[in-house]
């Protein structure tokens, strides 16, 4: 059977896994680092009794999967989803140790999640289910052991009821604890638009490679929440022709150019983009196909798939999402020449500022936006620099160069520190 055959039967650890092995190969990696750095360092299971506003106890399954804590402190955030499996969360936790090395910044990763549907708790339930389950992780959390950020349905809120949790158990007030915060209580400048600045300043990096400016650049982004309005915006302010947005109810499509800032507007007000009178009506997965110079899925995973890689006609992709695209549409995408700046360096920005909050809470120092804005420019363009060459001096594409340089980080830092016995 084909690699695209088998694509169904991929799930988001068997993705990562697969590209694992790839890089893994074409590294010579030795045989135990392969099989330590596979799997992950801890999986911890939960069952979360919470008392319902009907008074009725109900039990939600929670999980928080530490990849590695090699290069330090794991990092990642934790979901909100009726569909979060634990496959997933241990898939994600080892994205987020090859995020956080691509970018070079010191922490492993982890990631964490909650099956229940945000949708159809109420505010007091959210806050139940929130608390219980940073409760039943306290011993492994912390400052210098794992940070849990937002993801998937959770926000700053959540973020501050998960600080305060984890301050009350240990009667002092510990900001580091996580990130993703609100300001007031020790959020960073710059986070909130962090992973969609960060999709901006590698998108640009592209440009320079095409000798294209941002003016002449036709955009198409899928997914309007966090990550996807915020790289529309800045886009739009810094030039760039969006063309096309979508989100789960539907897309808008004008070829001249959408005001963006009407549509942020709109959206506000009606929950979608879907309905935006300055754009035709467009589907949401068709929006992927149209012709456009860079398409920017911001939205879900396993959007670019065996199924409608062929039919991708921009040039560039910036994923925005994680694991948007699967490893068989990697090989197609790879064949018909779009230059793919892969997820775990196009997103990354979201985890970098993560980072400098934390650096921030520890110091009892904040930065001022532009200070935030600069560094975080900084880190990515490297990023982007290190992955590229990596790719042009071991003949592979970005995504599994990514992968190589992150996994030969990670291996470094275990040889280093050797294994304790
Ligand atoms: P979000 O929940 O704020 O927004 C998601 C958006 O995608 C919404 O507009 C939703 O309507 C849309 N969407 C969902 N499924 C869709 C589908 N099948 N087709 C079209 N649109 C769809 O989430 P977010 O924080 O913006 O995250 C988006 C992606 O980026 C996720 O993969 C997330 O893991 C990844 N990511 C987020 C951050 C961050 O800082 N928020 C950092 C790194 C990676």
């Amino acid at each position: 059977m084909s690699a695209i055959e088998t694509e169904k039967e991929l799930s988001v650890y068997e993705s990562m896994a697969a590209r694992f092995d790839v890089a893994a190969r074409k590294l010579n990696l030795d045989d135990g680092l392969y099989k330590y750095m596979r799997c992950p360092n801890r999986e911890i299971i939960v069952h979360i009794p919470v008392e319902m506003d009907n008074g009725t106890l109900e039990v939600f399954d929670g999980y928080r999967v530490q990849h590695s804590i090699a290069r330090g402190p794991s990092k990642g955030g934790v979901r909100f989803s009726p569909q979060v499996t634990l496959d997933e969360i241990r898939g994600l936790a080892a994205e987020m140790t090859w995020k956080c090395a691509v970018v070079n910044i010191p922490f492993g990763g982890a990631k964490g999640g909650v099956v229940c549907d945000p949708e159809k708790l109420s505010r007091g339930e959210l806050e139940r289910i929130t608390r219980r389950y940073t409760a039943e992780i306290l011993d492994y959390i912390g400052p210098e052991r794992d940070v849990p950020a937002p993801d998937m349905n959770t926000d700053e809120q959540i973020m501050a009821w998960m600080m305060d949790t984890y301050s009350m158990h240990v009667r002092h007030t510990v900001t580091a604890s996580v990130t993703g915060k609100p300001l007031d209580l020790g959020g960073s400048r710059g986070r909130r638009e962090a992973t969609g600045r960060g999709c901006m300043i590698v998108c640009d990096q592209a440009l320079k490679r095409f000798g294209r400016s941002r003016e002449s650049t036709r955009v198409i982004i899928q997914g309007f929440g966090n990550v996807g309005s915020q790289a529309a915006r800045l886009m739009y302010e810094a030039g760039y022709k969006i063309i096309g947005v979508a989100d789960l109810h539907g897309g808008v499509f004008n070829s001249r150019g959408i005001d963006i800032h009407a549509l942020l507007e709109h959206a506000h007000e009606a929950k979608t983009v879907k309905g935006f009178a300055g754009g035709e009506p467009i589907d949401r997965a068709e929006i992927l196909e149209q012709d456009c110079d860079v398409l920017l899925p911001a939205a879900t995973e396993s959007v670019i798939n065996s199924r409608n890689a062929s039919r991708i006609k921009a040039r560039i992709l910036v994923e925005g999402a994680n694991s948007p695209t699967t490893p068989p549409a990697d090989e197609i995408l790879f064949d018909r020449g779009v230059f793919v700046v892969p997820d775990i360096l196009a997103n990354a920005g979201g985890v970098t500022v993560s980072y400098f909050e934390w650096v921030q809470d520890r110091q009892g120092y904040f930065w001022t936006e532009s200070d935030v804005n600069d560094k975080l420019k900084h880190i990515q363009i490297a990023a982007f620099n290190d992955v590229v060459r990596y790719g042009e001096k071991h003949n592979v594409n970005n995504r599994i160069a990514a992968y190589m340089l992150a996994i030969d980080r990670v291996a470094f830092s275990l040889k280093l520190r050797g294994i304790y016995a």
